[in-house]
């Protein structure tokens, strides 16, 4: 069995973070992958002999920060602002005078804007949010200005594809990374693949191994401790176990039987699914004008409350909330076409094929023309990936661990019970999840694996620490 200090499971955005930070410590690691790529959610991959972003479309510019700062990696990319629809116009983000400026030219008088602005403070405490159910209550109580309380619920992430631009700080939830800012939006040029695979050189060039197409089918415990990692190819001892594979499936299928006490188990099996999302790749005429300062748009549906009642009753909502992200307005000279994701929810469980066909064909015809009038005239192609295909091709599953609406979803600290067992990505963060979360939650991980070696007196890993 080969023998190693630390072995990661998975070699997503968080895992690789991980890896890498442990690499450069000097600690002896193996990634093990299950698919043939890295990054995971947060990669590219060629569709119709074009490359798309297949997760991830709003990534902050703290992703890049955390390779300059903690690594030494430069990647290249660009600031954006993202347009939301509002009525006939477009307010946009980041949040600034900008902002305000087109909220009171979708109609909204300064006098609300201005009352607004003088309850957000109640945003930063906890206080203001142990009075209400769900973030959309908080809300709905600093504002009844109709305009203001969409974006809002945009800038939330309530009405689901969030542009993550808000501190989490400003959700009743606190944890290790509760912390961590998502910044700006920014475009990684060259499509996100690029985030992933520096780390992934980084790793290599440190020392560490990966192995792709290789998957782990079960964590072994001995004295109740993770002992080794048995995968469809191979069995490896370690030292150390971090898992970038959701916590329910670290827990509940990877290491059964474990060392889990029974309210630990039960607390890992209530936590819902998330949701899932359609993602459809598309490309239309570079001809058709877009403001060209934006990256992505969004196109908020009828009401984020209502939506998320009907998805979870395994319902498409009657206007579905979409991101529509169009890498190509940044970077247009390059190319023939305009090339965009589009992604919106899919409801909890499986719906008909009728019925999302019928949803795709609204949000492609009606939903585009609401966001651009002729829009939807102007595509050339469209491929739909739902939650089955995007499994089937990619090996993962869309899910987007998103906060809920609800105030008391439980999350997870990256430190199981199991002293040598560590979760990282962004099932356990216990706020906002994304991915510069991720990556905090991979260095934070392997930040715990290094102080316990050091505790336990691996004497290699502290000197090089
Ligand atoms: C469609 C979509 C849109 C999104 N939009 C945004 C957005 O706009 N902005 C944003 O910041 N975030 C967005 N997210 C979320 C973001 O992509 C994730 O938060 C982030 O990429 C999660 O990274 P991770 O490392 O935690 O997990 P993952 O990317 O899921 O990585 C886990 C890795 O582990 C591997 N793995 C799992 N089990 C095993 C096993 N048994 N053996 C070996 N390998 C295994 C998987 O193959 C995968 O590569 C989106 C996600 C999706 C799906």
């Amino acid at each position: 069995m080969d023998h190693y200090q630390v072995i990661v499971i998975g070699a997503g955005i968080g895992g690789l973070s991980a890896a890498a930070y442990l690499t450069k410590a000097g600690i002896k690691t193996l990634v093990v992958e299950q698919t043939p790529f890295p990054g995971g959610r947060c990669y590219s991959r060629v569709i119709n002999g074009a490359e798309y972003d297949i997760g991830a479309l709003y990534v902050g510019d703290r992703a890049p920060e955390i390779l300059q700062t903690v690594f030494g990696i430069n990647c290249a990319f660009k600031s954006y602002r993202m347009g939301v629809k509002i009525g006939d116009s477009f307010v946009s983000v980041p949040f600034d005078r900008r902002t305000l400026r087109e909220l009171h030219g979708s109609g909204v008088t300064w006098g609300d804007i201005l009352c607004f602005l003088r309850r957000t403070p109640n945003l930063f405490r906890q206080s203001y949010f142990d009075r209400h159910r769900s973030v959309g209550e908080a809300l709905d109580s600093l504002t009844s200005n109709e305009v203001i309380r969409q974006m809002g619920y945009v800038l939330f992430g309530v009405s689901g594809i969030s542009p993550y631009s808000l501190p989490s700080s400003y959700l009743r939830m606190s944890g290790d990374t509760a912390g961590t800012r998502i910044g700006n939006p920014v475009h990684i040029l060259g499509g996100n693949k690029h985030l992933a695979d520096s780390l992934v050189t980084f790793i290599s060039a440190h020392g560490g191994h990966l192995s792709f197409r290789e998957k782990v089918k079960r964590i072994i415990f001995k004295d109740s401790r993770a002992y080794s990692v048995v995968t469809d190819k191979g069995q490896y001892r370690a030292d150390y176990v971090i898992s970038n594979a959701d916590i329910r499936t670290t827990i509940l299928q990877l290491s059964r039987p474990g060392p889990w006490d029974d309210p630990y188990l039960r607390e890992v099996n209530s936590l819902k699914r998330p949701l899932a999302l359609v993602c459809v790749f598309l490309t239309f005429e570079p001809s058709f004008d877009l403001p060209n300062e934006f990256g992505a748009f969004f196109m908020p549906g009828d009401s984020p409350g209502k939506e998320f009642q009907t998805l979870n009753a395994g319902q498409f909502p009657e206007r579905s909330t979409f991101c529509l992200q169009v890498p190509t307005n940044l970077e247009r000279r390059t190319v023939e076409n305009h090339r965009a994701t589009l992604q919106f929810y899919h409801p909890r469980g499986s719906v008909a094929p009728q019925a999302l066909k019928q949803q795709v064909h609204k949000v492609m015809t009606t939903g585009l023309e609401q966001l651009f009038p002729g829009l939807s005239g102007r595509v050339i192609s469209y491929t739909v990936y739902d939650p089955s295909r995007y499994e089937q091709e990619f090996g993962l599953k869309p899910f987007v661990f998103g906060a809920s609406p609800a105030l008391n979803q439980r999350r997870f600290s990256p430190q199981t019970s199991v002293p040598n067992l560590f979760c990282v990505g962004d099932s356990v963060l216990p706020e906002r999840p994304s991915v510069p979360q991720a990556m905090e939650s991979g260095i934070l991980g392997a930040q715990k694996v290094l102080k316990r070696m050091k505790m336990t007196g691996d004497r290699r890993a502290s000197c090089q620490e």
